[in-house]
């Protein structure tokens, strides 16, 4: 008998494993892992280099990033937050380094450093780690005179455990989610969350790399009207689907911080409009379509002589600037002082609010998380343990939560497993 089985060995699983294991040497604790390795997940995250955390130190202002957990995590993380995570590493050798867009890895600059301090620590604290161990099921052990204990029954592929309590940390598992599903816990149905656009368009055909900071927006499709989401978020600027920040343009459509925070706050519309719907894209996002026409009407003044497509008139790229002339109506070798209204406006509408036909999606390699999971309400998020079921607990990405991209993910799957573990650690029986 174990008093902690704790299925998963990825980020949530093995922090939590560590925390009990420092807190309450003398629980007996192993994880579960399906797989031949643990952590595969932070081997390749952060494009190998695991961006573990993120600078953003007020609890208040970190919830902000979580599209899904947004309310809950406000707890939690005045418990457990970014700086607890560089403490954590840190007292065990380990520096983070700070980017200039807040997101913060190994100083090393390999996920592998922080694979050898989970490891490491795991071992030196006596946590057993079986792997090519799938937990197929799960079962409450009902208390009786030859069972006083209670507790749980796992099974694996390989063999039956018995533990006094569980942690469940297996990420975005469909299998498991059907297992507590059996056990009586509600499953927001999974959707996938932070990707990139499919967009063929000639505007952005043949410039992939070329990138600028915009805002952009989600179009309903038959009204053209801002698509709202229902996030029951307390911050008002994000009830509508919009962002700001760079976009990417790609081989095979948009990328970049502003379409991924799209992706994961219309995470569910943008799965129910089957991946096909309409943005806008201001390119110039100090301006107003109307300021920019202004602006060209001077510029037509001043440069009159000038070819178009050869004059800087506003901050862009250049491959850029060349597409939504030629896209506006105005030939490559047209004179500024030959631009009719119409042309002008045209490549106005093009700059501030051109509009592109999305058709799919594609997945984002530095990262890709899933939203959906165990129903927030169900969890008690001053322990991590379930509501329905006593002595069962969660931690990591198994819950309905995710982020955006920037090392979010991960914070929620180090804060839920502290306080799991602490929970744990100190709780009698
Ligand atoms: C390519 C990629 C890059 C990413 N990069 C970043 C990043 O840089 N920063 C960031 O914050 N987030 C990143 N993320 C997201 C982040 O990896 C996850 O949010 C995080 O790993 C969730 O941790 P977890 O422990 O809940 O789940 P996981 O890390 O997925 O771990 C779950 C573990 O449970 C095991 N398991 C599943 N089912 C069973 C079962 N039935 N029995 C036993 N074991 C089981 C799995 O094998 C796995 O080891 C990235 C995601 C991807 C896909």
């Amino acid at each position: 008998m174990f008093d902690v089985l704790i299925v998963g060995g990825g980020a949530a699983g093995y922090f939590t494993a560590i925390t009990i294991a420092e807190k309450n040497p003398e629980l007996k604790v192993a994880i579960l892992e399906r797989g031949k390795e643990v952590l595969t997940k932070v081997k390749v995250s952060g494009g190998g280099r695991c961006n573990v955390t993120h600078a953003e130190f007020d609890p208040n202002e970190l919830v902000k990033y979580y599209p899904r957990g947004e309310k809950e995590l406000k707890g939690p993380f005045h418990t457990f937050c970014s700086g607890d995570t560089i403490a954590f590493f840190e007292e065990r050798g380990i520096a983070l380094k700070i980017e200039e867009d807040g997101r913060m890895f190994p100083e090393s600059n390999t996920s592998q450093t922080i694979i050898d301090c989970f490891v490491n620590e795991g071992e030196r604290l006596g946590v057993k780690v079986l792997k090519n161990s799938s937990v197929v099921g799960i079962e409450p052990i009902e208390k009786s005179d030859k069972n006083p204990l209670g507790g749980y029954s796992v099974e694996s592929i390989q063999k039956k455990y018995h533990a006094k309590k569980i942690v469940v940390a297996t990420g975005s598992n469909p299998k498991i989610w059907k297992l507590l599903e059996k056990l009586g816990h509600k499953i927001v149905p999974p959707v996938p969350s932070l990707f990139t656009f499919n967009i063929k368009d000639e505007r952005i055909e043949g410039i992939p790399g070329v990138s600028a900071n915009v805002t952009v927006d989600v179009l309903a499709k038959k009204t053209g009207q801002k698509v709202t989401i229902d996030l029951k978020s307390k911050v008002a600027s994000k009830t509508i689907l919009e962002s700001e920040g760079p976009l990417l343009i790609t081989h095979w459509g948009m990328s970049g911080p502003a379409i991924l925070k799209l992706s994961a706050w219309g995470a569910r519309v943008l799965n129910e409009a089957n991946y096909k719907f309409t943005i806008r894209v201001n390119w110039l996002p100090e301006y107003h379509q109307e300021a920019v026409l202004k602006l060209l009407i001077q510029v037509k003044d001043v440069e009159a002589k000038k070819t178009v497509l050869r004059t800087h008139a506003v901050d862009l790229p250049k491959r850029l600037w060349v597409k939504l002339v030629k896209a506006s109506g105005i030939a490559s070798d047209t004179k500024w002082a030959d631009c009719t209204k119409i042309q002008l406006q045209n490549l106005a509408r093009e700059l501030t609010a051109g509009e592109y036909a999305v058709d799919g999606k594609s997945t984002f390699k530095e990262e890709f998380v899933t939203a959906g999971g165990v129903a927030l309400k169900e969890v008690n998020f001053k322990t991590y343990e379930s509501k329905l079921i006593p002595n069962l607990y969660f931690a990591g990405e198994v819950i309905n939560v995710d982020a955006i991209t920037g090392g979010f993910n991960f914070q929620n799957a180090w804060t839920g497993a502290f306080i799991a573990g602490t929970a744990i650690a100190n709780k009698s029986e």
